[in-house]
């Protein structure tokens, strides 16, 4: 394995992140005037304090939202569709910028990191460009006695909730339609990761973005600003990306005030390789779908089923390709895998190989977390797993790649498909009849055919049973913004069919 250090830290673009909390367009402190800080995964140093929102800070940010929203869902949508261009440009002139902040905070690879930005800006134009073209539909009533036109309006101030794993992209992909679809906001970032999302705020606001449209508040205690938000009867609308157990939590708390929600929650994709398939689409797939975001990503590959009868052809290239990836800081150019986020993902990830070795498994190459500093894990690879070892049924979020041979199609669609979770699943083949046959028996929102990634600014996001409700991105991600009017108009009287004769 091949480990790289890091170049001198890039102190002063920390020092340019806002600290405070965007409240109703004014930066400022915690009514508390409490703080917390965010810490490099890779060193362990910290890198800066920001305001700590509470629930103090909650109730101002929604208020705000409330009152913006009337003028604001009223805005030309050109104009909210300028801001959104506006914001996309100049995310694109700042990438290197973002991305660098992105590394320190996340770890991964400054190259990953630009990818991150690049796709983040897009939600901005896509968005920007779906603005202008909400429509609504018209229909005569059966009676001809009235039309019925159908108008589309904001669904009203939104909570947005995101995760640490894609700290810009997450964000943007619900900020984006929310702009577009004229709805204020009040975004609460992960804690391990708010320093893009305040680079965020401020492009935002650079761009054109009225006060009291976007609210921002980090918080140590994401119980203390979500729920009484969403408990307040003033949120329309939640959009959440995270986990299933929280989702599921803040649902209950949704229930209570009958607020709209998507959610974008975890995963457990099967990837699929059929005895037909070509061997290095299939390798260079599954390093894909594995190792994007050093396997912290809710679309990583999490159980692996090879045809017993080129399983150990397809495990000897995977795990040269795998050992060839060089771990280390994510500010290094070249390094492909970056610290995990914290001590508890390597805790977890080192508990589920240590129990699928228990079970039976064999590890090809890695297998224990680095020694040092940095929550570091290698590229490892685990065969003849056992479909019984916790690792088949929960979120890996790490660079392990869990590998077991399977027999015929029902076999695998059986085990793919038996799983709580429903978000992506990858299918290897060559054979077109077996591609449509398995991808429309997967139990997932989105397939990916002989490829390794999925994620598209054009393309709806989103899962199936307990991966979330509702879809990002696309033609699809306005529409969660948006809710229905119908306006009955009276039509000239009908003549009576009897008349004619
Ligand atoms: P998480 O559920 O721990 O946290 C997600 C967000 O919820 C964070 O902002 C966090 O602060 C907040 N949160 C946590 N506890 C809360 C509470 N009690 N009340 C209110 N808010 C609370 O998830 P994570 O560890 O940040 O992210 C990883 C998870 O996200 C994985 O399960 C991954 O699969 C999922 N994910 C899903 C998608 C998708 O599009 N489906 C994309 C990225 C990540």
């Amino acid at each position: 394995m091949k480990v790289v250090t890091a170049p001198d830290k890039l102190g002063g673009l920390i020092d340019a992140v806002p600290k405070q909390l965007l409240l109703g367009g004014t930066w400022c402190d915690a009514a508390s005037g409490a703080t917390f800080d965010v810490v490099d995964p890779a060193t362990g140093d910290r890198l800066a304090s920001l305001a700590d929102a509470g629930t103090v800070d909650a109730r101002a940010a929604l208020d705000a939202a409330i009152a913006a929203q009337d003028a604001w869902g009223r805005t030309a949508p050109e104009d909210r569709a300028a801001i959104l261009h506006r914001a996309f440009d100049i995310m694109t002139a700042r990438t290197d910028e973002l991305a660098a902040v992105m590394t320190l905070e996340m770890g991964k690879p400054l190259g990953d990191a630009r990818g991150e930005v690049a796709y983040a800006a897009k939600f901005f134009r896509w968005f920007a460009e779906e603005a202008v073209r909400i429509s609504g539909t018209h229909r005569m009533a059966p009676s001809g006695r009235n039309h019925i036109l159908t108008v589309r309006e904001p669904v009203g101030p939104s909570l947005l909730i995101t995760p640490w794993n894609f700290p810009l992209a997450m964000g943007t992909r619900k900020i984006g339609p929310a702009i577009a679809a004229g709805c204020t906001m009040i975004l609460k970032p992960a804690a391990q990761t708010p320093l893009s999302t305040m680079t965020l705020g401020a492009i935002l606001l650079e761009a054109g973005l009225p006060a009291g449209v976007l609210s921002i508040l980090p918080t140590s205690n994401p119980g203390a600003v979500v729920e009484p938000l969403l408990r307040s009867g003033g949120i329309r609308k939640m959009s959440f990306t995270g986990s299933t157990a929280v989702g599921r939590l803040l649902l209950e708390q949704a229930a209570d005030a009958v607020v709209r929600t998507s959610m974008e929650l975890g995963g457990n994709a099967p990837f699929i390789v059929f005895d037909d398939a070509d061997l290095e689409v299939a390798v260079t797939a599954a390093v894909d779908a594995k190792m994007r975001n050093m396997g912290e990503a809710c679309t990583a590959a999490n159980r692996m089923f090879v045809h017993e009868t080129i399983v150990e052809p397809f495990v000897a290239r995977f795990t040269e390709r795998m050992a060839a990836l060089p771990v280390g800081n994510g500010l290094a150019e070249g390094t492909a895998v970056g610290p995990l986020i914290d001590q508890a993902a390597i805790d977890k990830v080192q508990r589920l190989v240590d129990g699928a070795v228990a079970d039976g498994a064999t590890v090809r190459i890695g297998g224990s977390r680095l020694p040092g500093i940095g929550h570091f894990y290698p590229p490892t690879v685990l065969t003849d797993v056992s479909p019984a070892s916790e690792i088949n049924g929960t979120e890996i979020f790490g660079p392990v790649a869990s590998i077991q041979s399977f027999r015929d199609e029902e076999d695998v669609l059986r085990r793919a498909n038996d799983t709580e979770w429903g978000l992506v699943g990858y299918v290897i083949t060559t054979d077109l009849a077996r591609a449509t046959r398995v991808s429309g028996r997967l139990q997932v929102g989105m397939v990916g055919l002989n490829t390794g990634v999925v994620s598209d600014v054009a393309a709806p996001f989103g899962g199936v049973k307990q991966s979330g409700l509702g879809r990002e991105g696309g033609h699809l991600g306005i529409d969660e913004y948006l809710s229905y009017k119908y306006l009955s108009i009276p039509a000239s009287a009908p003549v009576p069919i009897g008349g004619l004769s």
